[in-house]
Protein backbone atom coordinates (compact mmCIF):
# COMPACT_ATOMS: atom_id res chain seq x y z
CA UNK A 1 0.00 0.00 0.00
CA UNK A 2 0.92 3.40 -0.74
CA UNK A 3 0.74 6.44 1.11
CA UNK A 4 -0.42 10.09 -0.14
CA UNK A 5 1.92 11.66 2.41
CA UNK A 6 5.64 11.17 0.99
CA UNK A 7 6.67 8.76 3.42
CA UNK A 8 10.14 8.86 3.89
CA UNK A 9 12.23 5.81 5.53
CA UNK A 10 15.46 7.07 7.05
CA UNK A 11 18.44 4.43 8.01
CA UNK A 12 20.87 5.47 10.44
CA UNK A 13 24.32 3.37 10.45
CA UNK A 14 25.50 2.92 13.57
CA UNK A 15 27.71 5.85 15.63
CA UNK A 16 26.35 8.50 17.76
CA UNK A 17 27.60 10.80 15.07
CA UNK A 18 25.43 9.31 12.33
CA UNK A 19 22.23 8.77 14.78
CA UNK A 20 21.99 12.46 15.77
CA UNK A 21 21.48 14.26 12.43
CA UNK A 22 19.23 11.65 11.03
CA UNK A 23 17.13 12.04 13.71
CA UNK A 24 17.26 15.73 13.04
CA UNK A 25 16.61 14.97 9.51
CA UNK A 26 13.21 13.31 10.19
CA UNK A 27 12.67 15.70 12.56
CA UNK A 28 12.76 18.84 9.88
CA UNK A 29 10.82 16.58 7.42
CA UNK A 30 8.06 15.56 9.72
CA UNK A 31 7.49 19.18 11.25
CA UNK A 32 8.55 21.37 8.52
CA UNK A 33 7.91 19.55 5.28
CA UNK A 34 4.76 17.50 5.81
CA UNK A 35 6.36 14.02 5.26
CA UNK A 36 5.47 10.59 7.47
CA UNK A 37 8.72 9.51 9.00
CA UNK A 38 10.38 6.20 9.91
CA UNK A 39 13.49 5.99 11.21
CA UNK A 40 15.90 3.20 11.30
CA UNK A 41 18.09 2.79 13.40
CA UNK A 42 21.06 -0.20 13.35
CA UNK A 43 22.48 -0.39 16.49
CA UNK A 44 25.76 -2.02 17.54
CA UNK A 45 26.44 -0.95 21.43
CA UNK A 46 24.71 -2.04 24.39
CA UNK A 47 24.69 1.35 26.13
CA UNK A 48 22.27 3.25 26.96
CA UNK A 49 23.09 6.53 24.73
CA UNK A 50 20.98 5.67 21.98
CA UNK A 51 18.01 5.55 24.35
CA UNK A 52 18.94 8.36 25.59
CA UNK A 53 18.50 10.29 22.22
CA UNK A 54 15.45 8.69 21.49
CA UNK A 55 14.22 9.58 24.53
CA UNK A 56 14.73 13.50 23.97
CA UNK A 57 13.43 13.04 20.96
CA UNK A 58 9.66 11.17 22.40
CA UNK A 59 8.13 14.66 22.56
CA UNK A 60 7.67 13.95 18.61
CA UNK A 61 5.72 11.02 19.19
CA UNK A 62 4.18 10.54 14.87
CA UNK A 63 8.35 10.17 14.75
CA UNK A 64 7.96 6.14 13.95
CA UNK A 65 11.61 5.38 15.36
CA UNK A 66 12.62 1.44 14.92
CA UNK A 67 15.51 -0.08 16.24
CA UNK A 68 17.03 -2.87 14.87
CA UNK A 69 18.11 -5.73 16.88
CA UNK A 70 21.84 -5.18 17.73
CA UNK A 71 24.63 -6.73 14.98
CA UNK A 72 27.25 -9.03 16.70
CA UNK A 73 29.78 -8.91 14.01
CA UNK A 74 32.82 -9.77 15.79
CA UNK A 75 32.91 -12.69 14.70
CA UNK A 76 32.93 -11.59 10.82
CA UNK A 77 36.11 -12.14 8.89
CA UNK A 78 38.96 -10.05 7.83
CA UNK A 79 41.83 -9.01 10.36
CA UNK A 80 41.56 -5.53 11.51
CA UNK A 81 38.18 -4.26 9.62
CA UNK A 82 38.87 -0.07 9.86
CA UNK A 83 35.86 1.46 11.09
CA UNK A 84 34.38 2.51 7.92
CA UNK A 85 34.68 -1.55 6.87
CA UNK A 86 32.73 -2.76 10.33
CA UNK A 87 30.25 0.23 9.75
CA UNK A 88 29.92 -1.25 6.26
CA UNK A 89 29.30 -5.10 7.60
CA UNK A 90 26.86 -3.49 10.04
CA UNK A 91 24.82 -2.17 7.61
CA UNK A 92 24.97 -5.29 5.36
CA UNK A 93 23.96 -7.82 8.32
CA UNK A 94 20.77 -5.09 8.57
CA UNK A 95 19.20 -5.44 5.36
CA UNK A 96 17.29 -8.49 5.75
CA UNK A 97 16.45 -7.11 9.33
CA UNK A 98 15.00 -4.15 7.40
CA UNK A 99 13.48 -5.62 4.92
CA UNK A 100 11.43 -7.72 6.46
CA UNK A 101 10.49 -4.78 8.59
CA UNK A 102 9.19 -2.44 5.55
CA UNK A 103 7.42 -5.59 3.97
CA UNK A 104 5.55 -5.89 7.66
CA UNK A 105 4.23 -2.02 7.02
CA UNK A 106 0.73 -1.26 6.22
CA UNK A 107 1.64 2.33 4.99
CA UNK A 108 5.36 1.34 3.12
CA UNK A 109 7.58 4.25 2.94
CA UNK A 110 8.14 5.63 -0.64
CA UNK A 111 11.62 7.50 -0.09
CA UNK A 112 14.45 5.89 1.55
CA UNK A 113 17.18 8.02 3.00
CA UNK A 114 20.63 6.45 3.97
CA UNK A 115 23.90 8.16 5.05
CA UNK A 116 27.14 7.62 3.59
CA UNK A 117 27.09 4.01 4.86
CA UNK A 118 23.59 2.68 3.97
CA UNK A 119 23.96 2.57 0.27
CA UNK A 120 23.79 -1.37 0.13
CA UNK A 121 19.80 -0.92 0.75
CA UNK A 122 19.38 1.00 -2.63
CA UNK A 123 18.98 -2.23 -4.29
CA UNK A 124 16.06 -3.19 -2.01
CA UNK A 125 14.44 0.26 -2.37
CA UNK A 126 14.31 0.02 -5.60
CA UNK A 127 12.44 -3.51 -5.30
CA UNK A 128 10.30 -1.36 -3.13
CA UNK A 129 9.96 1.29 -6.09
CA UNK A 130 10.91 3.75 -3.43
CA UNK A 131 13.05 6.91 -4.65
CA UNK A 132 16.55 6.89 -2.86
CA UNK A 133 18.71 9.88 -1.17
CA UNK A 134 21.92 9.91 0.70
CA UNK A 135 22.65 12.31 3.66
CA UNK A 136 25.80 13.55 4.30
CA UNK A 137 25.96 14.62 7.92
CA UNK A 138 29.56 16.43 6.93
CA UNK A 139 30.89 18.73 4.77
CA UNK A 140 30.02 20.63 1.23
CA UNK A 141 33.67 19.82 0.66
CA UNK A 142 33.92 16.27 1.35
CA UNK A 143 30.88 15.36 -0.14
CA UNK A 144 32.40 17.24 -3.64
CA UNK A 145 35.48 14.97 -3.00
CA UNK A 146 32.80 11.55 -2.69
CA UNK A 147 30.96 12.59 -5.65
CA UNK A 148 34.13 13.42 -7.60
CA UNK A 149 36.09 10.24 -6.65
CA UNK A 150 33.95 7.90 -9.73
CA UNK A 151 35.58 10.13 -12.28
CA UNK A 152 38.80 11.36 -10.88
CA UNK A 153 41.62 11.66 -13.10
CA UNK A 154 43.52 8.62 -12.16
CA UNK A 155 47.00 10.44 -12.46
CA UNK A 156 46.08 12.86 -10.51
CA UNK A 157 45.12 10.91 -7.76
CA UNK A 158 48.40 9.11 -7.83
CA UNK A 159 50.03 11.88 -7.98
CA UNK A 160 48.17 12.51 -4.53
CA UNK A 161 48.39 9.12 -2.89
CA UNK A 162 52.28 8.62 -4.12
CA UNK A 163 53.58 12.05 -4.41
CA UNK A 164 51.94 13.75 -1.94
CA UNK A 165 50.43 16.99 -4.28
CA UNK A 166 47.69 18.26 -3.53
CA UNK A 167 44.30 16.46 -4.57
CA UNK A 168 42.63 18.79 -6.85
CA UNK A 169 38.66 19.10 -7.01
CA UNK A 170 37.14 21.61 -8.74
CA UNK A 171 35.71 24.60 -7.53
CA UNK A 172 36.35 23.34 -3.84
CA UNK A 173 39.72 24.03 -1.89
CA UNK A 174 42.48 21.29 -3.06
CA UNK A 175 42.85 19.07 -0.28
CA UNK A 176 46.61 18.52 1.00
CA UNK A 177 47.84 15.53 1.46
CA UNK A 178 48.63 15.76 4.93
CA UNK A 179 44.91 16.14 5.04
CA UNK A 180 43.56 13.71 3.14
CA UNK A 181 41.08 11.05 3.63
CA UNK A 182 41.59 7.53 4.97
CA UNK A 183 40.95 6.09 1.66
CA UNK A 184 43.51 8.20 -0.41
CA UNK A 185 46.12 6.74 1.93
CA UNK A 186 46.53 3.16 -0.44
CA UNK A 187 44.76 3.05 -3.92
CA UNK A 188 44.40 -0.54 -3.14
CA UNK A 189 42.41 -2.53 -0.61
CA UNK A 190 39.35 -2.95 0.69
CA UNK A 191 39.25 0.72 2.26
CA UNK A 192 39.36 2.57 -0.90
CA UNK A 193 37.38 -0.15 -2.65
CA UNK A 194 34.87 0.34 -0.43
CA UNK A 195 34.55 4.20 -0.74
CA UNK A 196 34.71 3.80 -4.68
CA UNK A 197 31.77 1.87 -4.41
CA UNK A 198 30.04 3.93 -2.17
CA UNK A 199 30.37 7.21 -4.44
CA UNK A 200 29.40 5.05 -7.29
CA UNK A 201 26.00 3.99 -5.36
CA UNK A 202 25.60 8.02 -4.16
CA UNK A 203 26.19 10.13 -7.45
CA UNK A 204 23.49 7.17 -9.09
CA UNK A 205 20.97 8.11 -6.32
CA UNK A 206 17.78 10.03 -6.95
CA UNK A 207 19.32 13.26 -4.79
CA UNK A 208 22.21 13.95 -1.81
CA UNK A 209 21.45 15.98 0.73
CA UNK A 210 24.26 17.92 2.67
CA UNK A 211 24.06 18.99 6.48
CA UNK A 212 25.81 22.25 5.86
CA UNK A 213 24.71 25.83 3.88
CA UNK A 214 25.40 27.95 1.28
CA UNK A 215 27.12 30.43 3.47
CA UNK A 216 29.21 28.41 5.39
CA UNK A 217 30.82 27.08 2.38
CA UNK A 218 30.23 28.97 -0.42
CA UNK A 219 32.17 27.35 -3.09
CA UNK A 220 32.31 23.78 -2.23
CA UNK A 221 28.17 24.26 -1.96
CA UNK A 222 28.30 25.46 -5.76
CA UNK A 223 30.81 23.04 -7.06
CA UNK A 224 28.36 19.87 -5.90
CA UNK A 225 25.23 21.90 -7.07
CA UNK A 226 26.57 23.43 -10.43
CA UNK A 227 26.05 21.10 -13.42
CA UNK A 228 29.20 22.81 -15.33
CA UNK A 229 31.37 21.90 -11.93
CA UNK A 230 30.45 18.73 -9.95
CA UNK A 231 26.76 18.29 -10.29
CA UNK A 232 26.83 16.98 -13.58
CA UNK A 233 28.38 13.94 -12.30
CA UNK A 234 25.45 13.13 -10.01
CA UNK A 235 22.09 11.47 -11.48
CA UNK A 236 20.06 13.78 -8.88
CA UNK A 237 20.04 16.92 -7.66
CA UNK A 238 22.49 17.94 -4.44
CA UNK A 239 20.39 20.27 -1.40
CA UNK A 240 22.12 21.90 1.06
CA UNK A 241 19.80 21.26 3.87
CA UNK A 242 21.89 22.68 7.02
CA UNK A 243 22.54 23.24 9.96
CA UNK A 244 20.57 20.72 11.01
CA UNK A 245 21.80 19.76 15.00
CA UNK A 246 20.20 18.65 18.07
CA UNK A 247 17.99 21.36 19.93
CA UNK A 248 18.92 21.78 23.84
CA UNK A 249 16.43 20.44 25.79
CA UNK A 250 15.07 22.97 28.96
CA UNK A 251 16.38 20.81 32.11
CA UNK A 252 14.12 18.56 33.68
CA UNK A 253 16.56 17.05 35.69
CA UNK A 254 19.44 17.91 37.71
CA UNK A 255 22.27 17.09 35.93
CA UNK A 256 26.08 18.01 37.73
CA UNK A 257 27.87 19.12 34.74
CA UNK A 258 25.57 21.64 34.32
CA UNK A 259 24.95 23.03 37.51
CA UNK A 260 28.63 23.07 37.71
CA UNK A 261 28.66 25.60 34.52
CA UNK A 262 25.88 27.14 36.19
CA UNK A 263 28.06 28.75 39.20
CA UNK A 264 31.35 29.83 36.93
CA UNK A 265 31.84 33.46 35.01
CA UNK A 266 30.22 33.69 31.29
CA UNK A 267 32.80 32.22 28.84
CA UNK A 268 35.11 31.16 31.06
CA UNK A 269 35.40 27.33 30.93
CA UNK A 270 36.90 25.31 27.82
CA UNK A 271 35.19 22.33 27.02
CA UNK A 272 37.12 19.31 25.39
CA UNK A 273 35.99 16.25 23.81
CA UNK A 274 36.50 14.20 21.07
CA UNK A 275 33.28 13.01 19.89
CA UNK A 276 31.41 9.78 20.49
CA UNK A 277 34.22 7.86 20.20
CA UNK A 278 37.62 9.40 20.23
CA UNK A 279 40.07 7.73 22.22
CA UNK A 280 44.01 8.71 22.48
CA UNK A 281 46.78 6.75 24.24
CA UNK A 282 47.63 7.25 27.58
CA UNK A 283 50.96 9.31 26.91
CA UNK A 284 48.45 11.83 25.11
CA UNK A 285 46.04 11.96 28.16
CA UNK A 286 48.65 12.76 30.42
CA UNK A 287 50.10 15.70 28.09
CA UNK A 288 46.12 17.13 27.65
CA UNK A 289 45.99 16.96 31.27
CA UNK A 290 49.13 18.65 32.09
CA UNK A 291 48.58 21.44 29.05
CA UNK A 292 44.92 21.88 30.63
CA UNK A 293 46.30 22.48 34.58
CA UNK A 294 49.35 24.87 33.06
CA UNK A 295 46.31 26.84 31.01
CA UNK A 296 44.85 28.16 34.38
CA UNK A 297 41.50 28.15 32.39
CA UNK A 298 38.59 26.33 33.80
CA UNK A 299 37.41 23.36 32.13
CA UNK A 300 34.89 20.40 31.38
CA UNK A 301 36.75 17.49 30.28
CA UNK A 302 35.25 14.20 28.94
CA UNK A 303 37.19 11.08 29.33
CA UNK A 304 37.56 8.09 28.18
CA UNK A 305 39.55 4.98 28.95
CA UNK A 306 43.32 5.63 26.83
CA UNK A 307 43.77 3.44 23.88
CA UNK A 308 47.34 2.92 22.33
CA UNK A 309 46.91 3.41 18.82
CA UNK A 310 43.25 3.45 18.10
CA UNK A 311 41.58 7.22 17.61
CA UNK A 312 38.05 5.70 17.31
CA UNK A 313 37.87 2.97 19.94
CA UNK A 314 34.80 3.92 21.68
CA UNK A 315 33.49 4.43 18.31
CA UNK A 316 30.77 1.23 18.87
CA UNK A 317 30.04 1.59 22.05
CA UNK A 318 30.43 5.15 23.54
CA UNK A 319 30.04 3.64 27.25
CA UNK A 320 32.89 0.98 27.20
CA UNK A 321 35.69 1.78 30.10
CA UNK A 322 34.54 2.64 33.64
CA UNK A 323 34.75 5.97 35.76
CA UNK A 324 38.29 5.58 36.66
CA UNK A 325 40.30 8.51 35.33
CA UNK A 326 42.23 8.85 38.49
CA UNK A 327 44.04 5.77 37.03
CA UNK A 328 45.51 7.55 33.70
CA UNK A 329 45.42 10.91 34.56
CA UNK A 330 48.62 12.32 36.27
CA UNK A 331 48.99 11.45 39.50
CA UNK A 332 47.18 14.01 41.65
CA UNK A 333 45.74 15.81 38.25
CA UNK A 334 41.86 15.70 39.66
CA UNK A 335 43.03 17.23 43.03
CA UNK A 336 44.64 19.85 42.25
CA UNK A 337 42.56 21.57 39.49
CA UNK A 338 39.02 20.35 41.52
CA UNK A 339 38.11 24.09 42.00
CA UNK A 340 38.71 24.89 38.41
CA UNK A 341 38.22 21.81 36.53
CA UNK A 342 35.39 18.83 36.03
CA UNK A 343 36.55 15.94 34.60
CA UNK A 344 33.38 14.13 33.19
CA UNK A 345 33.73 10.27 32.04
CA UNK A 346 32.76 9.17 29.19
CA UNK A 347 29.59 10.88 27.98
CA UNK A 348 28.58 14.72 28.75
CA UNK A 349 24.89 16.60 27.12
CA UNK A 350 27.35 18.32 24.66
CA UNK A 351 24.69 20.56 22.83
CA UNK A 352 23.57 21.79 26.43
CA UNK A 353 27.14 22.68 27.22
CA UNK A 354 27.92 24.48 24.08
CA UNK A 355 25.08 26.18 24.81
CA UNK A 356 25.98 26.95 28.27
CA UNK A 357 26.70 30.65 28.62
CA UNK A 358 29.74 29.29 30.76
CA UNK A 359 31.21 27.77 28.13
CA UNK A 360 33.86 29.93 25.97
CA UNK A 361 36.11 27.61 24.03
CA UNK A 362 35.76 23.87 22.60
CA UNK A 363 38.97 21.23 22.29
CA UNK A 364 37.46 19.28 19.47
CA UNK A 365 38.35 16.39 17.10
CA UNK A 366 36.33 18.16 14.57
CA UNK A 367 32.97 15.83 13.80
CA UNK A 368 30.83 17.76 11.71
CA UNK A 369 28.09 17.76 14.47
CA UNK A 370 30.12 19.30 16.79
CA UNK A 371 31.49 21.80 14.74
CA UNK A 372 28.16 22.69 13.89
CA UNK A 373 27.21 22.86 17.30
CA UNK A 374 30.09 25.18 18.00
CA UNK A 375 29.86 27.47 15.60
CA UNK A 376 25.62 27.60 16.52
CA UNK A 377 26.81 28.30 19.75
CA UNK A 378 29.23 30.50 18.79
CA UNK A 379 32.19 29.14 20.57
CA UNK A 380 35.83 29.26 19.29
CA UNK A 381 37.69 25.86 18.57
CA UNK A 382 41.26 24.58 19.09
CA UNK A 383 40.87 21.90 16.37
CA UNK A 384 41.96 18.63 17.21
CA UNK A 385 41.35 15.79 14.16
CA UNK A 386 41.56 12.60 14.74
CA UNK A 387 40.27 10.01 12.00
CA UNK A 388 38.12 10.06 9.19
CA UNK A 389 37.30 13.12 7.23
CA UNK A 390 38.08 15.47 10.51
CA UNK A 391 41.38 16.52 8.89
CA UNK A 392 39.73 18.49 6.25
CA UNK A 393 36.82 19.80 8.57
CA UNK A 394 39.82 21.26 10.72
CA UNK A 395 41.90 23.26 7.76
CA UNK A 396 38.38 24.41 7.01
CA UNK A 397 37.91 25.63 10.38
CA UNK A 398 41.06 27.13 10.63
CA UNK A 399 42.15 28.43 7.26
CA UNK A 400 39.04 28.85 5.31
CA UNK A 401 36.86 29.89 8.38
CA UNK A 402 39.05 31.61 10.91
CA UNK A 403 37.15 30.21 13.77
CA UNK A 404 39.70 27.51 14.98
CA UNK A 405 43.44 27.22 15.57
CA UNK A 406 44.83 23.66 15.29
CA UNK A 407 46.87 21.14 17.09
CA UNK A 408 50.26 20.71 16.07
CA UNK A 409 51.93 16.94 16.91
CA UNK A 410 55.41 16.94 17.80
CA UNK A 411 57.55 15.06 15.55
CA UNK A 412 59.94 14.01 18.19
CA UNK A 413 61.10 13.94 21.33
CA UNK A 414 60.73 11.24 24.34
CA UNK A 415 56.71 11.64 24.56
CA UNK A 416 56.28 10.10 21.01
CA UNK A 417 53.93 11.58 18.42
CA UNK A 418 51.50 13.85 20.65
CA UNK A 419 50.45 17.36 20.91
CA UNK A 420 52.42 18.45 23.60
CA UNK A 421 51.15 20.35 27.05
CA UNK A 422 52.93 23.33 25.81
CA UNK A 423 51.26 24.08 22.97
CA UNK A 424 48.47 22.84 24.17
CA UNK A 425 48.31 25.59 26.84
CA UNK A 426 49.15 27.89 24.06
CA UNK A 427 46.78 27.10 21.90
CA UNK A 428 43.81 26.90 24.81
CA UNK A 429 45.14 30.67 26.06
CA UNK A 430 45.05 31.74 22.09
CA UNK A 431 41.08 30.94 22.22
CA UNK A 432 39.93 31.55 25.74
CA UNK A 433 42.15 34.89 26.74
CA UNK A 434 44.27 36.42 23.41
CA UNK A 435 42.10 38.53 21.45
CA UNK A 436 42.35 36.00 18.62
CA UNK A 437 39.66 34.80 20.71
CA UNK A 438 37.44 37.67 20.15
CA UNK A 439 37.84 38.01 16.72
CA UNK A 440 36.71 34.14 16.19
CA UNK A 441 33.93 34.74 17.63
CA UNK A 442 32.63 38.00 15.76
CA UNK A 443 32.77 35.70 12.96
CA UNK A 444 31.06 32.67 14.24
CA UNK A 445 28.46 35.59 14.92
CA UNK A 446 27.91 35.77 11.38
CA UNK A 447 28.23 32.30 10.88
CA UNK A 448 25.73 31.23 13.10
CA UNK A 449 23.09 34.09 11.83
CA UNK A 450 23.69 33.03 8.35
CA UNK A 451 22.90 29.60 9.58
CA UNK A 452 19.35 30.54 11.05
CA UNK A 453 18.37 32.44 8.03
CA UNK A 454 19.27 29.05 5.78
CA UNK A 455 16.80 27.14 7.88
CA UNK A 456 14.08 29.76 8.15
CA UNK A 457 11.31 30.10 5.94
CA UNK A 458 12.65 30.80 2.53
CA UNK A 459 16.28 30.03 3.43
CA UNK A 460 18.26 28.11 1.17
CA UNK A 461 18.27 25.20 3.08
CA UNK A 462 14.69 25.17 4.53
CA UNK A 463 13.98 25.97 0.01
CA UNK A 464 16.68 22.60 -0.50
CA UNK A 465 14.21 20.68 1.52
CA UNK A 466 11.14 22.15 0.11
CA UNK A 467 11.90 21.03 -3.34
CA UNK A 468 13.03 17.73 -2.57
CA UNK A 469 9.80 17.60 -0.55
CA UNK A 470 7.82 18.50 -4.54
CA UNK A 471 9.83 15.58 -5.96
CA UNK A 472 9.14 12.69 -3.80
CA UNK A 473 5.34 14.45 -3.42
CA UNK A 474 4.98 13.98 -7.40
CA UNK A 475 6.77 10.88 -7.41
CA UNK A 476 3.85 9.33 -4.70
CA UNK A 477 0.89 10.66 -6.73
CA UNK A 478 2.59 9.00 -9.84
CA UNK A 479 2.26 5.80 -8.11
CA UNK A 480 -0.87 6.43 -6.68
CA UNK A 481 -2.05 6.86 -10.37
CA UNK A 482 -0.62 4.29 -11.69
CA UNK A 483 -2.19 2.11 -8.98
CA UNK A 484 -5.92 3.43 -9.23
CA UNK A 485 -5.39 3.43 -13.61
CA UNK A 486 -4.52 -0.82 -12.80
N1 LIG B 1 28.06 13.95 21.91
C1 LIG B 1 27.47 14.19 23.14
N2 LIG B 1 28.19 13.92 24.25
C2 LIG B 1 29.45 13.43 24.24
C3 LIG B 1 30.05 13.19 22.98
C4 LIG B 1 29.33 13.46 21.84
O1 LIG B 1 26.32 14.65 23.20
O2 LIG B 1 30.02 13.21 25.30
C5 LIG B 1 27.29 14.23 20.70
C6 LIG B 1 27.74 15.53 20.06
O3 LIG B 1 27.00 16.60 20.61
C7 LIG B 1 27.47 15.28 18.59
C8 LIG B 1 27.68 13.78 18.43
O4 LIG B 1 27.55 13.22 19.73
O5 LIG B 1 26.14 15.61 18.27
C9 LIG B 1 29.04 13.43 17.90
O6 LIG B 1 29.07 13.68 16.53
P1 LIG B 1 30.37 14.25 15.82
O7 LIG B 1 30.05 14.33 14.37
O8 LIG B 1 30.81 15.48 16.46
O9 LIG B 1 31.49 13.19 16.08
P2 LIG B 1 31.56 11.58 15.99
O10 LIG B 1 31.15 11.10 17.31
O11 LIG B 1 30.66 11.15 14.88
O12 LIG B 1 33.01 11.34 15.71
Amino acid sequence: MVTTNPHAALLASPGMGHLIPMVELGKRLLTHHGFDVTIFIVATDSSTTTSQILKQTSNLSSLNIVVLPPIDFSSKPGPNPSLGEQVVIAMIESLPLLHSSIMSMKLRPSTLIVDLFGTCAFPMARDFHMSTYVFFATSAWFSAVTIYVPVIDKEMEERHVYSHEPLLVPGCEPVRFEDTLEPFLSLVGPVYEGYLKASQDIVSSDGILINTWQDLEPASTKAVRESSILGRFTKGPVYPVGPLVRNIEPRQEHVAVLHWLDGQPAESVIYVSFGSGGTMSEDQMKELAWGLELSQQRFVWVVRPPMEDETSGAFFDVAKGGDNAAAYLPHGFIERTKETGLVVPLWAPQAEILGHPSTGGFVTHCGWNSVLESILNVVPMVAWPLYAEQKMNASLLEEQLGVAVRAKVAEEGGTGRVVRREEITMLIRRVMVDEEGVNMRKKLEELKKSGEVALSKFGSSYESLCQMTKVCELRVQGSKAKAQGA
